[in-house]
């Protein structure tokens, strides 16, 4: 049997019921406080049988409106009866603490903030425990944070009114209204605050954070644990969440390049470009584009300085954290005996033994349409309109024919990034191979075979 919360006598002390519509009524005994019992089940005449869930609502109702229920407990002149929840709002609780310090002596408070489970038993007590009238749970004016009861009322009447508390008048002698202003109606929050908690902790049993007190509400409201819940306020004592950890490996997808049409056998420059938004940096060796779609894939588009099938290469250099790493690779086309064909092939970013990053598998498409080697590369560069797929034994025979199906007639742009002068791309790309020759003989040497082989 858990401990009672407060000795049961000292609850033998008058609250009223209070405000429009309601009746004042006295707090009786504690009910019988069992393991489980519920805020439906429980009984007898004091509201103290809720102090528990209660306590969590008034912070939820804080974590809501920082401040919005401040406590007047220990304030100079002022005693608060056992089990009375010392909060008002702050312009509320500054007119009481002058009040007191105004006339000095003693003013004893016996209510004044109530929770929406106290209400709910007051409402459900109707008839019973002297209660004639009780507002619905989230409509009495103590839910507010706005209204007080006086024990010793007509000592503190006259200071009260000079501290802007109204005094509700013969039907109700104890209570008190703030009304000085710059206060808001926190009923709907007081509602609120439970059903925010009640969501916390039955995730499967969800109702709507409206701050309408309706059957849904009631219904959640009398199955609670008048103990409270076992998840508390979502805030200032629970921690805050941390930030979100930036990953090691990321990055956003900046733009691409490469011809959209190339002969069978050709070889062209391919580049991709990311930016590094990860917490890593990019290594030439380890941080590599990779076939997708599916991962690991052989590409029919593979050159022979790849560094396998399904690896195109690894970044340009080293990049760091913030810097944009280009991936620049070569693309030989493959036979194309039939007639054109379009090959579409998707690559990733994968950090070698590591993971795959950055964008998803499909971002990076490249689009080539090979075509075969008896048509040269002036009709490659402007196509007549026909099926793909089927040779196209109709067209002219161009003037042209000796050229070279180069990489430098076919531009490099693709996709949505911008077009840029030809002649600069022409000089960047020959600033890049130089800078990877420099780096990468081998495989520069290879490039430069392979060249010399589509170029003839
Ligand atoms: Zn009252």
């Amino acid at each position: 049997m858990p401990a009672l919360p407060f000795p049961p006598l000292l609850f033998a002390i008058a609250i009223a019921g209070c405000g429009v519509d309601e009746s004042p009524w006295v707090e009786g005994e504690i009910g019988r406080l069992e393991e489980g019992l519920t805020v439906a089940q429980a009984g007898g005449c004091s509201t103290a049988i809720v102090a528990g869930l209660s306590k969590q609502l008034i912070d939820e109702q804080n974590c809501i409106r920082p401040n919005a229920l401040v406590s007047f407990a220990g304030k100079a002149g002022i005693d608060v009866g056992a089990g009375v929840f010392p909060f008002l709002e702050p312009p509320a609780a500054a007119a009481l603490e002058k009040a007191a310090l105004a006339q000095g002596g003693k003013i004893q408070i016996s209510s004044a903030f109530r929770t929406l489970a106290q209400q709910f038993l007051l409402y459900k007590w109707q008839g019973s425990c002297g209660i004639q009238i009780a507002a619905s749970p989230g409509k009495s004016n103590h839910e507010t944070g706005l209204a007080l009861d006086v024990s010793n009322h007509g000592a503190w009447q006259a200071t009260l009114q000079k501290h802007s508390w109204q005094w509700y008048g013969a039907n109700d002698v104890v209570h008190f209204d703030y009304v000085g202003g710059g206060t808001i109606d926190l009923r709907g929050e007081s509602v609120l605050a439970f059903q925010r908690l009640w969501n916390l902790n039955n995730p499967n049993d969800k109702i709507g954070e409206d701050g309408d007190y309706g059957p849904q509400t009631a219904a959640r409201l009398g199955k609670t644990d008048v103990n409270g819940f076992a998840k508390g306020k979502t805030c200032g004592g629970n921690p805050p969440p941390p930030p979100p950890m930036t990953p090691a490996l990321a990055a956003d997808r900046i733009g691409q390049g490469g011809p959209a049409q190339l002969t069978e056998g050709a070889t062209a420059t391919f580049w991709a470009e990311y930016r590094n938004t990860g917490t890593a940096k990019w290594h030439p060796a380890t941080t590599r584009l990779g076939t997708t779609g599916p991962r690991d894939r052989a590409s029919a588009l593979a050159s022979a300085d790849w560094i396998q099938p399904s690896r195109p290469t690894g970044v340009d250099q080293e990049t760091a954290p913030g810097a944009i790493g280009r991936f620049t690779f070569l693309v030989t086309a493959p036979a194309a005996p039939k007639g054109p064909v379009v090959y579409a092939e998707h690559f990733a970013l994968v950090e070698e033994g590591v993971a795959w990053f950055g964008p998803k598998d499909d971002a990076y498409l490249v689009e080539l349409e090979v075509r075969p080697a008896e048509h040269p590369p002036s009709e490659i560069a402007v196509p007549p309109p026909r099926a793909l797929g089927s040779p196209d034994a109709g067209d002219p025979p161009p003037g042209d024919a000796g050229e070279p199906p180069t990489e430098a007639a076919s531009g490099c742009n693709v996709g949505r990034r911008p077009a840029t002068p030809s002649a600069l791309l022409a000089l960047i790309a020959l600033l890049l191979l130089g800078l990877r020759a420099a780096r990468y003989p081998k495989r520069a040497a290879a490039r430069s075979a392979l060249h010399s082989a589509g170029s003839t």
